[in-house]
């Protein structure tokens, strides 16, 4: 079975765990800075201008957003992390959120975005902490933003960094880049 990923449906936010679906289908945890473009990849991977909000205010989207896709599994929008002006209020709202829902149990694997652009910020180190136990897909963004010859080294800084076996999936959510590989990863880990 192959996944259709443009058979994507919104089903809910969750704002506590309460609201945190429990049903068994695998769920794709996906993390990133505000601003690093994960809207944009998901919209990219999904095929749809629109279904997460680019650009939606940073700090502002204190919830975890649930997509299915195509009936084999959840995609999971994790709030934006690492945006100077939140209240520390906001901050550990966040916190406690993202500990509720790792502490779940609910996570099957981790879809961390980072800019290609740069070492990944202390922020991103935490967050791939949070994953440390899970599959984890690093996809280094932006890459349209690079010359040809800072690709290598800034994957490997990247590698490095967040201390992966692999480098992570060169991807540019504007230009399409990375999109077919990133569907074969995120299917393979679906897949049953
Ligand atoms: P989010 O806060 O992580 O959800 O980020 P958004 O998806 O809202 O994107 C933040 C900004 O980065 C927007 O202006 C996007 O148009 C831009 N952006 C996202 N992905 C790319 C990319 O691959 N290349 C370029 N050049 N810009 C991008």
């Amino acid at each position: 079975m192959s996944i259709v990923f443009e058979r994507v449906e919104f089903i809910r936010s969750a704002v506590e765990p309460a609201g945190f679906l429990r049903d068994g289908l695998p769920q794709l945890a996906f993390a990133g800075r505000s601003n690093v473009g994960k809207s944009s990849v998901i919209n990219r991977l999904v095929g749809r201008k629109n279904l997460a909000r680019v650009g939606a205010s940073p700090g502002k989207t204190n919830q975890v957003n649930y997509f299915c896709l195509d009936g084999a599994g959840y995609l999971v929008d994790l709030p934006g992390y690492g945006y100077a002006k939140v209240s520390k209020a906001e901050r550990d709202r966040w916190g406690r959120l993202m500990e509720d829902y790792f502490a779940s149990g609910l996570v099957t694997a981790g879809v961390m975005i980072v800019d290609a652009r740069h070492k990944p910020t202390a922020d991103d180190v935490t967050m791939r902490q949070w994953f440390r136990d899970h599959p984890l897909v690093v996809v280094a963004n932006k890459l349209d933003k690079l010359k040809k010859s800072e690709i290598e080294p800034n994957l490997a800084c990247i590698q490095e960094t967040l201390d992966l076996s692999a480098p992570p999936l060169p991807f540019s959510a504007e230009k399409g880049t990375g999109l077919e590989e990133l569907r074969r990863q995120l299917a393979a880990l679906l897949e049953p």
